[in-house]
Parts: C-alpha cells; structure tokens; sequence
C-alpha cells in the first residue's frame, strides 16, 4: 500500500509541475520517474485514486506530519525533499534572533537540508522551509521563528 501512495503523491507532484509548464520529459527528470509513467498520470490511466485522495490527504495534515510522513514512505530523502517542495503549497518566513548561539541542533533537525551554520549562527533559507517546526522546537535558546505568511492550497 505503501508503494501506492507514494504513487499517489508522484502523481500530485505532477500534476502541479505540469501547471508550471514543465514538459513530461522535465517533469520525469525532476521526480526521477519514467517519461511514460508522466504520460500515464496526466492522461489519468492506471491511476488507484484511493492512493490519490490518501496523498491529498496527507497534504493536508499539519507541514511536520506530512513531511515525516512522507519521508517515512518514500525511504529516501532527496526524493522527499523534492515532493515536500512541489506539493507544499504554504510559505514561511523565518527569524533566528542574536541569541542563537550556533551549536547546529537546527541543523541536524531540518529534513528538508536548509540550515546551516555562519560564523556561528543559523542561517535558514525561508524559500526551502516547509514550516515543520523541528528546528524550533529543538532549539535550546528559542531563537528561531518560523511564521506562515499565506496558503494557497489547492487541494
Ligand atoms: S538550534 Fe538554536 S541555538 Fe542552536 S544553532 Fe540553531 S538557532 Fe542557534
Ligand atoms: S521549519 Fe525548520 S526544520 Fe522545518 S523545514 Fe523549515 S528550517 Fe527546516
């Protein structure tokens, strides 16, 4: 079942590529997926749609859970990263004020790959944060601030 909502979640992130104009063959080499099975997914053929609506489900839930889950069921975390950010349709802002004091727990806790460490202090990438928190929540000196500016989800 796993392996079908995975399916499910490649077919949601094609269909929004594919809303940015990318080409099949684009949209293969992004998702790491055959150009037929791109092909398959726009024409709607072969689909299990109970693995589509439990994908649109889990784009739903909270951006930590979706994240987890999603990294859960797709064992591999580049191809995580890659669905989080075509299918997470919030955006965050996000502050770390002077009391950071660089000891690089928000870096090992960022799934997504988008902290890292400048001359001693946090640097976080608002564009490639999902908003999942685990960066401020396990921060030791509450330094960091992730706040969402808007949701355009369209599911
Ligand atoms: S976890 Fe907090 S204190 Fe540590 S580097 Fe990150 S922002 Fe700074
Ligand atoms: S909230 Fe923090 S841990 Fe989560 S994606 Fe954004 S920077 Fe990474």
């Amino acid at each position: 079942m796993s392996k079908h909502i995975v399916s499910g979640l490649k077919y949601l992130a094609t269909i929004e590529l594919r809303k940015k104009g990318l080409t099949q063959q684009k949209i293969a080499e992004e998702l790491g997926i055959d150009r037929s099975t791109v092909s398959h997914y726009l024409n709607g053929r072969n689909l299990s749609w109970d693995s589509i609506n439990v994908a649109k489900t889990m784009i739903h839930l909270c951006p930590k859970d979706f994240l987890v889950l999603t990294s859960v069921l797709v064992k591999d975390i580049k191809k995580t990263q890659k669905i989080i950010s075509i299918c997470q349709s919030k955006k965050f802002e996000v502050e770390v004020s002077d009391s950071c004091i660089g000891c690089g727990l928000c870096v090992d806790s960022c799934l997504m790959e988008n902290v890292s460490l400048e001359s001693l202090k946090a640097n976080i990438n608002s564009i490639g944060c999902c908003g999942c928190l685990l960066c401020q929540e396990g921060c030791p000196t509450n330094s960091i601030k992730i706040l969402e500016v808007n949701n355009d989800r369209k599911y």
